[in-house]
């Protein structure tokens, strides 16, 4: 029988500490996938600093820059992403996104949000209609037409199924096997599963229906892709699975912390201690559920509140996620967070920032600001319209209204 081929698309921070995960579960589960994991890099030239431990001062590695895909492949490290962390040899570095999708049975989308509608056009038609995808992607696609979760709008782009990861998962502490959850949501086609375990979510009408229905099935020579294997792709134990069918709140989990985040960085900026941060946390939490529960028909108030991509990933991204650090920095330096970002994340990309916006431009066209007030007053920080300081006074509202 067949194997599962894996291509992860993107290789960042958490793409590349991901394509890790995957490949030590390929090389322990040979009876279900392929052991070479396929990782697609955005091509860019690298000079390796002289901090880093390949650096020998002499070598053309070291005296000019070299390709970013060369070096993973020759050092088996992402020195610019995830430095110092040892990667497998079974991952492939590729710059070409239809060769390292090319036969791929399982995608795994994990990249900056607003790169994923390009990168969509460039596999359209590349992949196999029975592939299926997850999105380690949190952020969410506001178009014209709406919002939509980055699980479906891949899934219609390409024609497949697609679930999602998320968690309470800062890469560089995953990276380096310190131990945390995860929540993977996957509901796939009743047929994936009709030659395993009677792995079936409802019939029932859904936000990820549309690419459930697209989505072809699994030849019958593959393992199935049911939760069990889902599981084996990704568990480690260092880095523990849940499973669960809300693919709507996990990927929306994911998203909307990102803007929270941004409100608990602008008050610990402000020195206003634990307490005002986690006001912060405990409104967010409020507006996730609301904002889920209101726009995705299917989306569980307990995926925010049990699961690790809710509750879990706001507590340790109002510690010490990127999107914290750096509006806490703006705001005792008072510079603009774009700056910061730049000066300080080395090409890693805050994706708060542009949701806070994203989120505001739906809650705009819907007449909904005022029922949003966290995310409504990030949006108004950012855009110059309300000091972080003012943060309580535009959220007390919750408190009576609801
Ligand atoms: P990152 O912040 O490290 O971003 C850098 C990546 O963006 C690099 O791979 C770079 O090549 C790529 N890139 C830059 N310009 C590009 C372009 N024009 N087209 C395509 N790619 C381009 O990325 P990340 O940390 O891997 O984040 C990916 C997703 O995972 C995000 O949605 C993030 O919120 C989420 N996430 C991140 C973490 C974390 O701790 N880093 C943890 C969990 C989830
Ligand atoms: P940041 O992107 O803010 O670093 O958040 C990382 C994260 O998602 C942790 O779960």
């Amino acid at each position: 029988s067949k194997k599962h081929k894996i291509a992860v698309i993107g290789s960042g921070n958490w793409g590349t500490t991901i394509a890790k995960v995957i490949a030590e579960n390929t090389q322990e589960h040979e009876d279900l996938f392929e052991q070479e994991v396929q990782m697609w890099v955005y091509e860019e030239e690298y000079q390796l600093p002289k901090d880093s431990k390949h650096y020998d001062g002499g070598s053309e590695l070291c005296t000019k820059p070299q390709k970013l895909t060369q070096l993973i492949n020759g050092l088996h490290e992402n020195v610019k992403y995830l430095p110092g962390i040892p990667l497998p040899k079974n991952i492939v570095a590729n710059p070409d996104i239809a060769d390292a999708a090319k036969d791929a049975t399982i995608l795994v989308f994990n990249l900056p949000h607003q790169f994923i509608g390009r990168i969509c056009d460039m596999l359209r038609d590349k992949v196999i209609p029975y592939a299926r995808g997850i999105s380690c992607i949190k952020g969410v696609a506001v178009s014209e037409d709406g919002c939509e979760l980055f699980s479906d709008s891949i899934g219609r782009k390409l024609g497949i199924y697609c679930g999602a990861l998320s968690g309470a998962n800062i890469a560089n502490e995953v990276a380096l096997e310190k131990w945390c959850e995860t929540t993977v949501a996957y509901d796939p086609p009743a047929l994936d599963s009709q030659h395993g375990s009677p792995d079936r979510s409802s019939a029932a009408a859904d936000d990820n229906a549309l690419s459930r229905t697209k989505s072809r099935a699994l030849p019958a020579e593959y393992p199935p892709l049911n939760h069990i294997n889902i599981k084996k792709l990704f568990h480690r134990p260092y880095f523990h699975v849940r499973l669960v069918r809300d693919v709507a709140g996990v990927s929306l989990g994911g998203a909307l912390k990102n803007v929270v985040a941004i409100a608990a960085g602008f008050v610990d900026g402000l020195g206003w201690g634990d307490n005002a941060k986690a006001a912060v946390m405990r409104v967010g939490i409020l507006e996730e559920v609301k904002f889920g529960t209101r726009f995705f028909s299917t989306c569980q108030t307990e995926t925010f509140t049990q699961e690790s991509c809710g509750v879990a990933d706001m507590i340790t991204s109002c510690s010490g996620g990127r999107n914290f650090r750096c509006a806490k920095m703006s705001v005792k330096e008072g510079k603009p967070i774009g700056e910061i970002e730049e000066r300080e994340l080395n090409g890693q990309k805050l994706q708060g920032t542009s949701t806070a916006y994203e989120v505001n431009e739906f809650l705009k066209a819907q007449g909904m600001e005022k029922d949003f007030p966290l995310f409504t007053a990030v949006y108004n920080i950012l855009a110059g319209n309300a000091k972080p300081q003012d943060i309580p006074k535009l959220i007390e509202v919750t408190s009576e209204g609801d």
